[in-house]
Protein backbone atom coordinates (compact mmCIF):
# COMPACT_ATOMS: atom_id res chain seq x y z
CA UNK A 1 0.00 0.00 0.00
CA UNK A 2 1.29 3.28 -0.74
CA UNK A 3 1.71 6.27 1.32
CA UNK A 4 -1.56 8.17 -0.44
CA UNK A 5 -3.74 5.14 0.40
CA UNK A 6 -2.40 4.28 3.78
CA UNK A 7 -2.70 8.16 4.41
CA UNK A 8 -6.68 7.96 3.19
CA UNK A 9 -7.29 4.72 5.17
CA UNK A 10 -6.12 6.52 8.22
CA UNK A 11 -8.29 9.64 8.00
CA UNK A 12 -11.13 7.50 7.20
CA UNK A 13 -10.25 5.52 10.13
CA UNK A 14 -10.58 8.47 12.13
CA UNK A 15 -13.53 10.19 11.07
CA UNK A 16 -15.55 7.48 12.64
CA UNK A 17 -14.77 9.30 15.83
CA UNK A 18 -16.11 12.38 14.56
CA UNK A 19 -19.36 13.50 15.22
CA UNK A 20 -21.67 13.10 12.18
CA UNK A 21 -22.59 16.82 12.53
CA UNK A 22 -18.82 17.93 12.49
CA UNK A 23 -17.71 16.12 9.95
CA UNK A 24 -20.59 17.31 7.63
CA UNK A 25 -19.58 21.10 8.87
CA UNK A 26 -15.86 20.33 7.90
CA UNK A 27 -16.28 18.76 4.79
CA UNK A 28 -19.16 21.92 3.70
CA UNK A 29 -15.66 24.57 4.79
CA UNK A 30 -13.60 22.71 3.03
CA UNK A 31 -15.85 21.78 0.04
CA UNK A 32 -16.50 25.75 -0.28
CA UNK A 33 -13.34 27.20 0.34
CA UNK A 34 -11.89 25.26 -2.22
CA UNK A 35 -15.45 25.79 -4.52
CA UNK A 36 -14.74 29.57 -3.74
CA UNK A 37 -10.90 29.32 -4.81
CA UNK A 38 -11.18 27.67 -7.82
CA UNK A 39 -13.93 30.00 -9.09
CA UNK A 40 -11.94 33.57 -8.46
CA UNK A 41 -8.36 32.31 -8.49
CA UNK A 42 -7.30 29.46 -9.73
CA UNK A 43 -9.61 28.28 -12.70
CA UNK A 44 -9.48 29.45 -16.36
CA UNK A 45 -12.57 29.89 -18.26
CA UNK A 46 -13.82 27.36 -20.58
CA UNK A 47 -15.78 29.00 -23.75
CA UNK A 48 -18.39 27.68 -24.92
CA UNK A 49 -18.20 25.42 -28.47
CA UNK A 50 -20.25 23.29 -30.77
CA UNK A 51 -18.83 20.02 -30.53
CA UNK A 52 -21.47 17.40 -30.12
CA UNK A 53 -21.38 15.75 -26.18
CA UNK A 54 -21.87 12.50 -24.41
CA UNK A 55 -22.48 12.24 -20.94
CA UNK A 56 -21.00 9.08 -19.11
CA UNK A 57 -23.23 9.31 -15.66
CA UNK A 58 -22.36 6.30 -12.71
CA UNK A 59 -25.92 6.80 -10.90
CA UNK A 60 -29.20 8.79 -11.89
CA UNK A 61 -28.60 12.55 -10.98
CA UNK A 62 -24.21 12.94 -11.32
CA UNK A 63 -24.90 14.07 -14.78
CA UNK A 64 -27.37 17.29 -13.86
CA UNK A 65 -25.19 17.74 -11.17
CA UNK A 66 -22.11 18.28 -12.75
CA UNK A 67 -22.83 18.47 -16.23
CA UNK A 68 -26.85 20.17 -16.40
CA UNK A 69 -25.50 23.40 -17.40
CA UNK A 70 -23.24 22.79 -19.73
CA UNK A 71 -25.78 20.10 -21.21
CA UNK A 72 -28.96 22.59 -21.48
CA UNK A 73 -26.79 25.17 -23.42
CA UNK A 74 -25.53 22.24 -25.72
CA UNK A 75 -29.53 21.37 -25.97
CA UNK A 76 -30.43 25.14 -26.59
CA UNK A 77 -28.39 25.48 -29.62
CA UNK A 78 -29.10 22.38 -31.58
CA UNK A 79 -26.18 20.60 -30.57
CA UNK A 80 -26.14 16.66 -29.91
CA UNK A 81 -26.29 15.35 -26.14
CA UNK A 82 -26.19 11.73 -25.07
CA UNK A 83 -26.42 10.60 -21.88
CA UNK A 84 -25.27 7.28 -20.38
CA UNK A 85 -26.04 5.85 -17.10
CA UNK A 86 -24.20 2.87 -16.35
CA UNK A 87 -25.60 1.40 -13.04
CA UNK A 88 -29.70 1.41 -11.99
CA UNK A 89 -29.19 3.64 -9.20
CA UNK A 90 -30.36 0.65 -6.73
CA UNK A 91 -28.14 2.22 -4.15
CA UNK A 92 -28.12 -1.11 -2.59
CA UNK A 93 -29.87 0.03 0.81
CA UNK A 94 -32.92 -2.21 0.46
CA UNK A 95 -32.92 -6.31 0.89
CA UNK A 96 -36.85 -6.19 0.12
CA UNK A 97 -36.78 -6.37 -3.93
CA UNK A 98 -39.97 -4.94 -4.60
CA UNK A 99 -38.26 -1.62 -2.49
CA UNK A 100 -35.12 -2.21 -4.47
CA UNK A 101 -37.46 -2.45 -8.01
CA UNK A 102 -39.23 0.82 -6.30
CA UNK A 103 -36.12 2.72 -6.37
CA UNK A 104 -34.67 1.77 -9.83
CA UNK A 105 -38.31 2.86 -11.53
CA UNK A 106 -38.41 5.75 -9.65
CA UNK A 107 -34.46 7.27 -10.60
CA UNK A 108 -35.05 6.14 -13.94
CA UNK A 109 -38.47 7.97 -14.48
CA UNK A 110 -36.40 11.33 -12.23
CA UNK A 111 -33.82 11.18 -14.88
CA UNK A 112 -36.05 11.31 -18.08
CA UNK A 113 -37.78 14.28 -16.14
CA UNK A 114 -34.50 16.09 -15.35
CA UNK A 115 -32.93 15.31 -18.81
CA UNK A 116 -35.94 16.58 -20.33
CA UNK A 117 -35.94 19.93 -18.59
CA UNK A 118 -32.42 20.11 -20.09
CA UNK A 119 -33.31 19.50 -23.64
CA UNK A 120 -32.27 15.96 -23.94
CA UNK A 121 -34.31 13.97 -26.24
CA UNK A 122 -35.30 10.31 -25.03
CA UNK A 123 -33.68 8.14 -28.15
CA UNK A 124 -29.98 9.92 -26.98
CA UNK A 125 -30.88 8.81 -23.46
CA UNK A 126 -29.11 5.01 -22.29
CA UNK A 127 -29.37 3.03 -19.46
CA UNK A 128 -26.69 0.10 -19.42
CA UNK A 129 -28.33 -1.24 -16.00
CA UNK A 130 -24.90 -2.07 -14.19
CA UNK A 131 -25.91 -3.21 -10.43
CA UNK A 132 -25.46 -0.27 -8.02
CA UNK A 133 -21.91 0.08 -6.44
CA UNK A 134 -20.57 -3.08 -8.35
CA UNK A 135 -18.88 -1.23 -11.12
CA UNK A 136 -15.03 -1.82 -9.62
CA UNK A 137 -16.16 -5.54 -8.72
CA UNK A 138 -17.29 -6.32 -12.42
CA UNK A 139 -15.35 -9.95 -13.04
CA UNK A 140 -13.29 -9.97 -16.39
CA UNK A 141 -16.12 -11.06 -18.17
CA UNK A 142 -18.69 -8.42 -18.23
CA UNK A 143 -16.05 -5.51 -17.37
CA UNK A 144 -15.27 -6.44 -21.21
CA UNK A 145 -18.88 -6.67 -22.13
CA UNK A 146 -19.60 -3.56 -20.48
CA UNK A 147 -17.01 -1.66 -22.04
CA UNK A 148 -17.87 -3.29 -25.65
CA UNK A 149 -21.55 -1.75 -24.98
CA UNK A 150 -19.95 1.85 -24.69
CA UNK A 151 -17.27 1.65 -27.73
CA UNK A 152 -20.43 1.27 -29.55
CA UNK A 153 -22.57 3.88 -28.10
CA UNK A 154 -19.00 5.72 -28.91
CA UNK A 155 -19.41 5.04 -32.48
CA UNK A 156 -22.68 4.86 -32.96
CA UNK A 157 -22.55 9.12 -31.88
CA UNK A 158 -19.02 10.20 -32.43
CA UNK A 159 -19.15 12.61 -30.28
CA UNK A 160 -16.32 15.81 -29.96
CA UNK A 161 -16.35 16.02 -26.10
CA UNK A 162 -16.86 13.01 -23.48
CA UNK A 163 -17.37 13.82 -19.99
CA UNK A 164 -17.02 11.32 -17.13
CA UNK A 165 -16.54 12.04 -13.48
CA UNK A 166 -13.45 12.98 -11.76
CA UNK A 167 -10.52 9.59 -11.53
CA UNK A 168 -10.29 10.57 -8.31
CA UNK A 169 -14.03 10.98 -7.19
CA UNK A 170 -13.97 9.33 -3.86
CA UNK A 171 -16.51 6.61 -4.94
CA UNK A 172 -16.04 3.49 -6.65
CA UNK A 173 -18.44 3.74 -8.96
CA UNK A 174 -17.33 7.38 -9.95
CA UNK A 175 -14.04 6.25 -10.39
CA UNK A 176 -14.75 3.42 -12.36
CA UNK A 177 -16.93 4.72 -14.94
CA UNK A 178 -14.02 7.04 -15.65
CA UNK A 179 -11.56 4.24 -16.43
CA UNK A 180 -14.36 2.30 -18.13
CA UNK A 181 -14.96 5.23 -20.34
CA UNK A 182 -11.19 5.94 -21.11
CA UNK A 183 -10.94 2.14 -21.99
CA UNK A 184 -13.27 2.44 -23.88
CA UNK A 185 -12.68 5.77 -25.87
CA UNK A 186 -8.72 4.16 -26.59
CA UNK A 187 -10.56 0.89 -28.22
CA UNK A 188 -13.03 2.85 -30.09
CA UNK A 189 -9.73 4.85 -31.51
CA UNK A 190 -11.33 8.32 -31.97
CA UNK A 191 -10.24 11.56 -31.00
CA UNK A 192 -12.41 13.31 -28.72
CA UNK A 193 -11.68 16.16 -25.86
CA UNK A 194 -12.06 14.40 -22.51
CA UNK A 195 -13.13 16.42 -19.42
CA UNK A 196 -13.85 14.94 -16.01
CA UNK A 197 -16.53 16.54 -13.96
CA UNK A 198 -15.86 16.73 -9.78
CA UNK A 199 -19.30 15.41 -7.85
CA UNK A 200 -17.58 14.33 -4.29
CA UNK A 201 -14.35 15.14 -4.96
CA UNK A 202 -14.20 18.31 -3.15
CA UNK A 203 -16.45 17.25 -0.57
CA UNK A 204 -14.42 14.06 0.57
CA UNK A 205 -11.31 14.33 -0.59
CA UNK A 206 -8.90 15.79 2.11
CA UNK A 207 -6.92 18.72 1.41
CA UNK A 208 -3.72 18.34 -0.64
CA UNK A 209 -3.60 14.69 0.24
CA UNK A 210 -5.96 13.36 -2.89
CA UNK A 211 -6.18 16.66 -4.61
CA UNK A 212 -3.01 18.77 -4.73
CA UNK A 213 -2.63 22.55 -6.09
CA UNK A 214 -0.71 21.23 -9.23
CA UNK A 215 -4.58 19.44 -10.11
CA UNK A 216 -6.28 22.44 -9.33
CA UNK A 217 -4.54 24.74 -11.65
CA UNK A 218 -5.85 22.56 -14.51
CA UNK A 219 -9.71 23.15 -13.91
CA UNK A 220 -11.91 25.38 -16.16
CA UNK A 221 -14.91 27.57 -14.72
CA UNK A 222 -17.94 27.24 -17.42
CA UNK A 223 -20.80 29.78 -17.25
CA UNK A 224 -24.35 28.45 -16.79
CA UNK A 225 -25.74 31.60 -16.18
CA UNK A 226 -27.67 31.80 -19.07
CA UNK A 227 -29.61 28.48 -17.90
CA UNK A 228 -29.17 28.35 -14.08
CA UNK A 229 -32.94 28.28 -13.80
CA UNK A 230 -33.08 25.39 -16.17
CA UNK A 231 -30.45 23.31 -14.24
CA UNK A 232 -32.01 23.83 -10.52
CA UNK A 233 -35.31 22.65 -11.84
CA UNK A 234 -33.49 19.74 -13.48
CA UNK A 235 -31.78 19.26 -9.83
CA UNK A 236 -35.63 19.35 -8.27
CA UNK A 237 -36.75 16.71 -10.55
CA UNK A 238 -34.32 14.44 -8.22
CA UNK A 239 -36.29 14.56 -5.69
CA UNK A 240 -35.65 10.59 -4.16
CA UNK A 241 -32.09 11.55 -3.78
CA UNK A 242 -31.91 15.46 -2.74
CA UNK A 243 -33.09 14.58 0.76
CA UNK A 244 -31.01 11.59 1.12
CA UNK A 245 -27.58 13.42 0.75
CA UNK A 246 -25.41 15.24 3.28
CA UNK A 247 -26.73 18.80 4.25
CA UNK A 248 -24.84 21.79 2.60
CA UNK A 249 -23.97 18.67 -0.52
CA UNK A 250 -25.82 20.12 -3.13
CA UNK A 251 -25.28 23.78 -2.99
CA UNK A 252 -22.35 24.20 -5.00
CA UNK A 253 -24.66 22.49 -8.00
CA UNK A 254 -26.89 25.73 -8.30
CA UNK A 255 -23.52 28.05 -8.93
CA UNK A 256 -23.73 29.70 -12.25
CA UNK A 257 -20.29 28.46 -13.36
CA UNK A 258 -19.79 24.36 -13.30
CA UNK A 259 -15.85 22.94 -12.86
CA UNK A 260 -14.36 20.72 -15.44
CA UNK A 261 -10.85 19.15 -15.43
CA UNK A 262 -9.06 18.08 -18.56
CA UNK A 263 -8.39 14.62 -18.87
CA UNK A 264 -6.00 12.15 -21.37
CA UNK A 265 -7.19 8.89 -22.53
CA UNK A 266 -3.97 8.11 -24.78
ZN1 LIG B 1 -23.12 9.05 -8.23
Amino acid sequence: MNIKNSLKNSLKELQHFIPANFLNFLQYIHCSLIWRSLINWVSKPLEFNHKSVMVFSPHQDDETFGCGGMISQKCEQGIQVSVVFLTNGSGGNSSAEYLRDQIIKTRREESLTALNILGVTRENIHFLDQEDGNLQKLNHQDRKDLVLQIVKLINQYQPGEIYVPHHQDCHQDHEATYDLVKEAIREAKIIVRFLEYPIWLFWRSPLFILLKPQDLVTAYSYSIASVQEKKSQAIAAYSSQINSLPPGFINRFFHSQEIFFPAEYQ
